[in-house]
């Protein structure tokens, strides 16, 4: 009440809104040009909250989303890459009627398993186990949120109580390790987990996917697109939000200090912003490494408990392209291969110092691009795998084609190749639910939360895909936490009538 008197002068009546004028003017720094950062931006910007720069550390926009010139006009995805599900996702909903996606064919086609004594393994068994271990994580909800521990343990138990089922009896028992290491790789792939003991079976099961194909793609035009619809460009000139020229890349915030009433933030270049709000949009992997030299004064405790106690994990992704594909180029009948490592060619791997391919949980195909193959990696190794030199990546795989397939290849072209976690902007690659997240008892609502003033004003917001209640981790998370974090600002100055 206090507030509307105080301005009255300056209020006009809008519609079913009563607006203060003066507050409407709030200046707002959204720190990370990614695609929370982005879409905080359009939705302050279609609301009239114009006075808003973004700083964004790298020389680039689109944080984890990264599509990167594989030739003329076409893109790859060093970062995200598929749009996981139609229904409730909301980059499916605003894009899907504009743009005729494209998609890999992971569920219409098996994968095809090898051994690493170069023998083919007996692909009904291996597929049998996988549809077990899959059929688990799809079906059983409401045991796995009644599980205290790991989705690992979880995991495993389960699969052997099927295995010991009358119908599975026949199944030949000798492969059934190699084939668990195989599954597990999949799930630490997927999660970013180093192990999938670390992953949380309870609080994995309280987080739905969104329904439909997991896997839609950009086609050529890589998940960059994204931005065009994030900011309307997709939808013609007269629509554009034009959030670009507010965009200040190569400027790394290196400290905010807030109070009651506004923040200051520098930048490594020693730049001062004044600001109403800020909207941190940073990683969650950033935030653990920084969070202390990051704000002033520091954090509160439930913010930096669920700092440490939520998890950050990191994969890794390359791309091989080969003068001819020596995989069928028949896209009915081939669409990834997955390794199952034998204990002799485990040892002798180890000898040479090739332990980093154990995090290749599988080569698959890629979308639009016949002649690429694309590697996965998730688990222990992701460190190392970063830090090898593109020769030894090459001569490494060639080396296990060669041990899993029983033949020679031609050397393959590294074209890309991602290196997440030792970036000092990323330090990982998506949050996921931990075993230590479910003790502590903290999550995205925790990281989500706002610093307030006494009078409720909002200070220092949070976003990102690690701060989003219904879809942390994915892109489409990112989107609705940035629109969020926006609407907590406009929701301060706009008031129902
Ligand atoms: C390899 C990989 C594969 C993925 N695959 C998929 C997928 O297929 N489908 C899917 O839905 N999701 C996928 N994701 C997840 C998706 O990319 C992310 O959820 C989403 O892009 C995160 O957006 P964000 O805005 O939360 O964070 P970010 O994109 O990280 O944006 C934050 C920005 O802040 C900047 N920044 C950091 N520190 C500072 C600082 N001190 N000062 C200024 N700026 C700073 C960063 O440079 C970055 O640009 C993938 C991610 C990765 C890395």
């Amino acid at each position: 009440m206090y507030f509307m008197f105080y301005n009255l002068i300056f209020l006009i009546n809008i519609g079913y809104y009563l607006i203060d004028a003066e507050k409407m003017e709030p200046s707002i720094v959204i720190i990370g040009a990614g695609l929370s950062g982005f879409s905080a931006a359009a939705r302050l910007i279609e609301n009239n909250f114009t006075n808003l720069i973004v700083l964004e550390a790298e020389d680039r926009i689109g944080g984890r989303v990264h599509s990167v010139k594989y030739f003329e006009g076409n893109f790859i995805d060093n970062g995200a890459q598929w749009i996981h599900g139609e229904k409730d996702n909301i980059i499916y909903q605003i894009a899907h009627k504009y743009f005729d996606f494209g998609s890999t064919a992971f569920d219409q086609v098996d994968q095809t398993f090898l051994l690493s004594n170069g023998s083919k393994p007996d692909q009904n068994t291996c597929r049998k186990v996988l549809e077990i271990a899959y059929k688990i994580l799809e079906d059983d909800d409401d045991e796995m949120e009644d599980y205290e521990g790991s989705l690992g343990s979880f995991m495993l138990k389960k699969i052997y109580e099927k295995l010991n089922e009358p119908q599975y009896k026949k199944i030949n028992r000798q492969l059934i390790p190699v084939i668990l290491n195989s599954i597990e790789s999949d799930i630490n792939g997927y999660y970013g987990s180093k192990s999938w003991f670390n992953i949380s079976a309870k609080l994995d099961a309280k987080y739905d996917e969104a329904k439909g194909n997991q896997h839609l793609t950009w086609k050529k035009k890589g998940f960059i697109t994204v931005f065009d619809f994030i900011t309307k460009k997709a939808f013609g000139k007269s629509n554009y939000l034009d959030i670009q020229n507010k965009v200040q890349l190569n400027k790394k915030v290196v400290n905010i200090k807030y109070d009651s009433n506004e923040v200051m933030i520098t930048t490594s270049d020693g730049t001062k912003y004044f600001a109403n709000h800020v909207i941190f949009t940073a990683s969650l992997g950033v935030l653990k490494k920084y969070h202390r030299s990051l704000f002033n004064p520091n954090l509160p405790q439930y913010k930096i408990t669920a700092i440490e106690k939520n998890a950050f994990g990191a994969v890794g992704k390359f791309f091989i392209e080969f003068e001819k594909p020596f995989w069928s180029l028949d896209r009915d009948s081939f669409v990834a291969y997955s390794f199952l490592w034998n204990e002799a060619e485990k040892k002798e791997a180890i000898r040479d110092n090739r332990e980093w391919l154990f995090s290749i949980s599988g080569f698959f195909i890629v979308d639009q691009y016949p002649n690429l193959l694309e590697a996965f990696l998730g688990g222990e190794k992701i460190d190392e795998f970063e830090k090898i030199s593109n020769e030894k990546l090459i001569d490494d795989c060639v080396w296990m084609f060669e041990k899993f397939l029983g033949n020679s290849i031609a050397k393959p072209k590294l074209i890309q190749r991602t290196k997440w976690l030792n970036n000092e902007n990323f330090l990982g690659t998506y949050s996921y639910v931990s075993v230590d997240a479910y003790k502590f008892n903290v999550g995205p609502k925790d990281l989500a939360k706002t610093l307030k003033n006494s009078d409720d004003k909002p200070i220092v917001l949070f976003a990102g895909e690690a701060t989003d209640l219904k879809f942390p981790s994915y892109a489409h998370g990112a989107v609705t936490s940035g629109y969020r974090a926006a609407h907590e600002i406009i929701d301060y100055y706009i008031e129902d009538d």
